[in-house]
């Protein structure tokens, strides 16, 4: 894999998730001039409709969609993605590749286990990307910042990224994945059971998007603190 130097990389289980879960803030980076990419771990061919070939087919639309630069996957077995040293050291070798300032993970609190899974995968091989001995090839490098997508996680969120100019291209995004959303009665229930996917993403936007004065947003966790220069500017009325 040739080296590319990304701004932002996203690291999800199926492909779909990045879409479903942060794909309104990706595109609003690349909007902004940011090379984005997104690490898929598995191919989704355990999802309830579909099968790999034809989510591969949909992950390229959406990619499109959303103007990513580079998207990987790692051909874990869906379902059965593991938190190992192979795992860990597969991923470290593409953030090294992909040299990303900013990583979006899963939140950490999850219904699928390889949401969950991804997560530790993808914090742990960010930060063994950057031990200089590590028993793999490329260069040391470790991503400045690590946040978490936590839209639809019932959690304090730590912030909000405004997303209205950009939620039209995320909805379509998701809809590139025909053979998961069709509209079949069964395509219906993928995301949740009684939970229509794209009225859960839209009305879930818009609440997060109420709370801070704005049309629609996505929610991220981190763990670290934040820094503000001046409080007094800061957005968002208390009363
Ligand atoms: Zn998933």
């Amino acid at each position: 894999m040739d080296n590319i130097k990304l701004d932002v990389l996203a690291i999800a289980a199926h492909r779909d998730d990045v879409e479903i879960t942060c794909g309104g803030t990706i595109i609003k980076l690349v909007d902004k001039g940011k090379k984005a990419g997104v690490l898929d771990l598995t191919q989704g061919e355990m999802g309830t409709k579909g099968d790999a070939g034809s989510r591969a087919r949909d992950a390229e639309e959406a990619s499109k969609i959303m103007g990513l630069t580079w998207r990987g996957n790692l051909e874990l077995p869906d379902s059965a993605v593991e938190v190992n040293r192979d795992n860990k050291l597969k991923v470290a070798g593409i953030i090294r590749a992909v040299r990303p300032e900013l990583v979006i993970l899963p939140y950490w609190i999850q219904r699928h286990p390889d949401h969950l899974y991804a997560m530790e995968l993808g914090y742990d091989a960010c930060y063994l990307a950057g031990l200089k001995k590590l028993e793999i090839g490329g260069e040391a490098f470790r991503p400045r910042k690590i946040i978490y997508a936590s839209s639809f996680r019932d959690v304090r969120h730590s912030f909000f990224v405004d997303v209205s100019d950009q939620m039209e291209r995320k909805l379509d995004a998701v809809r590139a994945y025909k053979s998961q959303f069709d509209g079949s009665p069964e395509s219906k229930q993928i995301f949740k059971p009684g939970v229509h996917i794209f009225d859960f993403m839209k009305i879930t936007a818009r609440h997060y998007g109420h709370l801070v004065g704005l049309e629609y947003a996505e929610a991220f966790t981190i763990k670290e603190n934040i820094l503000i220069d001046d409080p007094s500017e800061m957005p968002v009325k208390s009363i």
